[in-house]
């Protein structure tokens, strides 16, 4: 036996449910059983009074883009131990971010799938880090450009399905050779459209919303058929319809993304959940400068407009967690039981019965080793005893 934390008292979220106050045990890098409480060696333990506080699994924000090591470190300290990068441009900062041992695992796509002259082709020839050779012309070239990722050791594939852009053709090509590697895809979808194209091309996750016009149910009984799943970034689409800048760009690069709505993405989330589509959280994180959006902390503003949409606060919180895990093959996290990876937040209050207290974040651990926390925002109990 290691070195035990023994949290007294605590409410435990464990993915699913809410029980307790009970006792839960970290026991090195995993969860313990909570019998190591019963006759612990003292000279090898910190016992921690969870008294009006509840324990969640790590928090996983489904849809990020992390600048360098350092910001991901930060993660941590917002309850963000696991991030799930879904675009790096230039593609080698991959490479760091993947050898990056910190508090917060970095899992990612590397680059994503382009044509060049749709509106992210544009953008990315604006602000550099890409060649046209980067960009996806044809069936052939998204053949080469998934086996070039799956080289890479990519955890997953995405595909800007921006329209205009790609020909049907191509976007069933990556599907097709994603398939074939076992890879799970990921697609941009901002538009109504480019969700009815990435549907017909059997994309396992759509990300985004589209604010041209609300999902119906033609859209979403399709999503459940094919068992798609949804990260919606509603902190990215409430930031585009306020944004001067990005009508700008729309403008400039002729996007039909200027008719913006933020209801419609409202309205797209709860049409989905309706409809029983898997909805995971994703902020859309990034430092472009354009959209900036904070890496770490958004995740907690995502949780509170999932609920805006409709979710409880349940099902806002497995969305964080259990869901986002399962849904991206995460076997070891996002789950408060014996034997799982020791991510997990200790935060002063009930998030179950309002989403916000995720905020009140007193602890931190990332495979059993404690974080520290700079997002604590109020004095709780939860002392160590
Ligand atoms: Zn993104």
């Amino acid at each position: 036996m290691g070195k035990l934390t023994i949290i007294k008292h605590v409410r435990v979220f464990d993915g699913e449910t809410v029980s307790g106050p009970k006792t839960a045990v970290i026991d090195g890098s995993r969860i313990g059983d909570d019998s190591l409480a019963d006759d612990p060696d003292p000279s090898a333990v910190t016992v921690i009074d969870g008294t009006g506080c509840t324990l969640l699994p790590g928090l996983i924000d489904c849809h990020v883009h992390i600048r360098d090591a350092a910001q991901l470190a930060s993660c941590a300290s917002f309850g963000v131990t696991t991030v799930l990068d879904m675009g790096c441009i230039p593609p080698e900062k991959s490479v760091e971010l993947r050898a990056a041992r910190g508090p917060t695992t970095w899992l990612g796509v590397n680059l994503p799938a382009y044509e060049e002259n749709s509106r992210h082709g544009k953008l990315f020839k604006l602000f550099g880090g890409v060649t046209p050779d980067h960009a996806v012309h044809n069936t052939d070239e998204a053949a080469k450009f998934v086996q070039d990722r799956v080289d890479e050791g990519v955890d997953y594939i995405k595909i800007i399905a921006d329209v205009p852009g790609h020909e049907q053709a191509v976007l069933d090509r990556i599907q097709a050779e994603a398939e074939k590697h076992g890879k799970l895809t990921v697609a941009h979808t901002a538009q109504y459209a480019a969700f009815e194209r990435s549907l017909r091309a059997g994309f396992d996750v759509l990300t985004h919303v589209p604010m041209d016009k609300a999902v119906d149910e033609t859209i979403t009984e399709r999503m459940r058929e094919q068992k798609t799943v949804a990260v919606p970034t509603l902190s990215m689409m409430e930031g585009m319809t306020n944004s001067w800048v990005l009508w700008g760009i729309s403008w400039l690069t002729l996007s039909a993304e200027r008719n913006r709505s933020f209801e419609a993405a409202l309205q797209s989330v709860a049409g989905m959940r309706e409809a029983g589509v898997p909805i995971l959280a994703g902020t859309d994180a990034n430092n472009s400068g354009i959209m900036t959006i904070a890496a770490g902390k958004s995740l907690h503003h995502e949780l509170e407009l999932l609920v805006r949409a409709g979710s409880t606060a349940l099902e806002a919180l497995r969305a964080a967690t259990s869901l986002a895990a399962h849904h991206f093959s995460l076997q070891d996290r996002g789950r408060v039981a014996p034997g799982w990876r020791a991510d997990l937040v200790l935060v002063g209050g009930k998030p179950d019965e309002d989403i916000t207290v995720t905020q009140q974040i007193l602890r931190v651990w990332s495979a059993g080793e404690e974080v520290p926390v700079t997002a604590v925002t109020r004095e709780t109990g939860c002392a160590v005893m």
